[in-house]
């Protein structure tokens, strides 16, 4: 089991270390796992991550060769429902959008690209992917 609620409250209350941001959710490093705080209109919300937590053996099931879902949990903070996952150190990556005169910079292989998307992880824009050099990981599956 990854995370602990501990560390998913400390999450809520924004005092730790900020990670990133997405659409819906800030993200925070915590003890080596990323802890998911849904934000809506600048409280804590909630969509997010009971999408991504009832995704998550569906994505477990569906990943392709050559990729992985990071383990991940679900705590509920108070109302807040709160995503840990374990935390990939890598490139973040996504889908290539690039034209044919731009170089490309992080941008998933395409096969990679179409196995992900043919298997129904449609959300593969920058950053939902992170490669470590051997497995390229979908750290973002809430859509
Ligand atoms: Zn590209």
């Amino acid at each position: 089991m990854i995370g602990n609620l501990a560390d998913a409250t400390l999450a809520v209350s924004g005092n730790a270390e900020w990670l990133g941001a997405g659409a819906y959710r800030d993200a925070f490093l915590i003890n080596g796992v990323v802890y998911k705080v849904c934000l809506e209109n600048d409280v804590p919300g909630t969509q997010a991550n009971l999408d991504e937590w009832e995704f998550y053996p569906i994505a477990c099931d569906i990943v392709p060769e050559g990729c992985a879902v990071p383990e991940t949990m679900l705590y509920a903070v108070g109302p807040c429902p709160v995503i840990a996952m374990a935390y990939v150190e890598g490139t973040p990556m996504g889908e290539c959008y690039c034209t044919p005169d731009e170089p490309h910079s992080n941008c998933l292989p395409l096969h990679i690209e179409t196995a992900l998307s043919t298997a129904g992880f449609f959300d593969i824009g920058y950053g939902n992917v992170v490669y470590d050099g051997t497995t390229y990981w979908v750290v973002d599956f809430q859509s």
